[in-house]
């Protein structure tokens, strides 16, 4: 589509998988078991979003809302004197703010239709999306609360994709099912049911692989076939 710009991953295989990359107007969500990668590709997304266009960018900064804590500056440094950016210019284009649970995560989102009005940001993180939800909706019965709430969050964030031509990426968590036969390996159901099933244009699972390496699996995009890839997490960030 025309003025869509695809935001690098870092990965050359991950990139071809998903058709050039972190596609704006869109939200894209990756799920997975905890140290697959889900933080590191966010921030090598916060440093490739700012890349000219012809780099692999658009050469705009980026909002990340952190919901677990483990945002870390000197990551987007070290990220940025791979792709030859400033380290601290780098750091600077990165608005951060730590959504301490689902109703300040909700008011993020809310200020964040007016910040993005500049129309300087390119990217959107959330990672995770789910992590206060489920926290503060964990009783039972709360359930179709928590759905309506995070259906408010995501709509808002499908307009701010659209509005302002900017890629919203949220990681998400599989659901620990412990009833599961261990014969078939780990479930990996991400959490969030219909409503972020619904949201998330593309998504693309994230699992273990051999040593080093991870596998990603696109299992759901509105113009590219399922497919799956190897990458690896270095100190520079996600690479091949
Ligand atoms: P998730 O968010 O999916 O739980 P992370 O994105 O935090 O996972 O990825 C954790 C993995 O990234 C770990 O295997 C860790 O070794 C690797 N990692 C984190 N920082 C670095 C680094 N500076 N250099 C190399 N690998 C790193
Ligand atoms: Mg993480």
């Amino acid at each position: 589509r025309a003025n869509v710009f695809a935001i690098t991953t870092g990965s050359k295989n991950l990139d071809t998988m998903l058709g050039g990359g972190i596609m704006t107007m869109s939200l894209t969500e990756v799920f997975g078991e905890f140290r697959c990668g889900k933080t590191q590709l966010s921030h090598t997304l916060c440093v490739t979003t700012q890349l000219s266009v012809e780099q692999g960018g658009c050469a705009k900064k980026v909002a990340y809302i952190d919901t677990e804590g483990t945002f870390r500056p000197e990551r987007i440094k070290e990220i940025a004197e791979r792709f030859d950016l400033d380290p601290e210019a780098a750091l600077e284009n990165v608005m951060y703010a730590r959504a301490l649970n689902s109703e300040h995560q909700m008011e993020l989102a809310e200020q964040l239709s007016q910040e993005l009005a500049s129309g300087s940001y390119g990217l959107v993180v959330v990672d995770s999306i789910m992590a206060n939800f489920r926290v503060d909706y964990s009783g039972r019965g709360e359930l179709s609360e928590r759905q309506q709430k995070l259906n408010i969050f995501l709509n808002k964030l499908c307009r701010i994709s659209e509005e302002y031509n900017c890629a919203v990426f949220l990681t998400n968590q599989v659901q620990s099912d412990p009833g599961a036969n261990s014969l078939f390996g780990p479930t990996s159901k991400p959490v969030g049911g219909h409503v972020l099933a619904h949201a998330s244009a593309t998504r693309i699972m994230l699992r273990k692989g051999r040593g080093d390496e991870r596998v990603a699996k696109l299992q759901d995009s509105p113009d590219m076939p399922e497919g799956e890839c190897v990458y690896v997490i270095k100190a520079r960030g996600i690479c091949d």
